[in-house]
């Protein structure tokens, strides 16, 4: 069985977007924590709550997946940069305490010059710093393309960073599926294999949500530049294969695809259309 939903924004309220999710078709979602401007979050309210928490019971929704800010960078050689990113997370994590799902994911950094070490030793000082022992988040860090000097290009970044954080059991991998195509693993032609590396350097329990997009770029290129379901350089053949992978089963699978409505309805359509429902 699987999650599928795409990424909705929180304007109107959660409920809302959970409402607005059952009208696709699907039955998990994702939003920005904020605005891509970087703005502060607003409260959630508690009616806003009460009506979100019926809904994801009654429509029988998985587990919902926060985006950290793509201006959240820990590990940015700008200290101002570094300090401003913890202070998004820290509010981020504490407004998701208040939310059911708990999961949220973030892009782990760019060492912009630093160098990976000093990346990687940053972003779990800032994990170390933002967690604390009662949270129920669990904090996703997202595959990335390793494009330019992103840190998560490669599974043994991340573990790195998972290895340096205390509370590691707070800890998930939010695996996106165009960027480690584009990082260089070969989802397309070797998916088993992919997955039996993620589970030696990483751990497939702490695999917790998938952001299911196509590339429009070759195997390596290390671009992410994402594509419609078929459409792109992994193909609807390997998607379908990923999807369906039992590793995967039960996972909030998030649609991060080029599409307007009605273009994620039919995709959201095509996933559940595989396992016949
Ligand atoms: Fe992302
Ligand atoms: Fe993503
Ligand atoms: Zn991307």
């Amino acid at each position: 069985m699987i999650y599928v939903g795409c990424h909705l924004t929180v304007a109107d309220g959660y409920a809302a977007m959970a409402e607005k999710m059952t009208g696709f078709g699907g039955n998990t979602f994702a939003w920005f924590t904020r605005n891509p401007r970087g703005g502060r979050t607003k409260a959630v309210p508690r009616e806003d709550l009460q009506a979100l928490r019926g809904r994801l019971e009654a429509e029988k929704f998985g587990p919902l997946v926060a985006h950290g800010s793509y201006t959240m960078n820990l590990c940015s050689a700008n200290e101002q940069t570094r300090l401003n990113g913890l202070d998004m997370l820290r509010q981020d994590l504490e407004r998701m305490e208040a939310l059911p799902g708990n999961l949220y994911n973030f892009h782990p950094g760019s060492h912009t010059g630093q160098g990976e070490q000093a990346g990687i030793e940053q972003i779990a000082q800032a994990l170390n710093a933002a967690l604390r022992p009662d949270m129920k988040t669990v904090v996703l860090l997202e595959t990335m393309a390793g494009k330019g000097s992103e840190i998560g290009g490669t599974f043994e970044q991340l573990q790195e960073i998972i290895e340096r954080v205390r509370l590691r059991e707070k800890i998930g991998v939010c695996f996106d599926t165009c960027h480690t195509w584009d990082a260089g693993y070969d989802l397309a032609g070797d998916f088993d294999g992919v997955l039996r590396r993620f589970d030696d350097v990483i751990g497939l329990e702490r695999l917790k949500a998938v952001h299911f997009n196509d590339s429009k770029n070759p195997r390596g290129s290390r671009k992410d530049r994402h594509e419609k379901l078929g459409q792109g350089q992994i193909g609807l053949e390997a998607m379908k294969r990923i999807a369906m992978h039992p590793a995967l089963s039960g996972l909030p699978f998030i649609l991060e695809t080029p599409n307007d409505d009605d273009g994620y309805i039919a995709e959201i359509h095509t996933v559940l259309g595989w396992f016949g429902g």
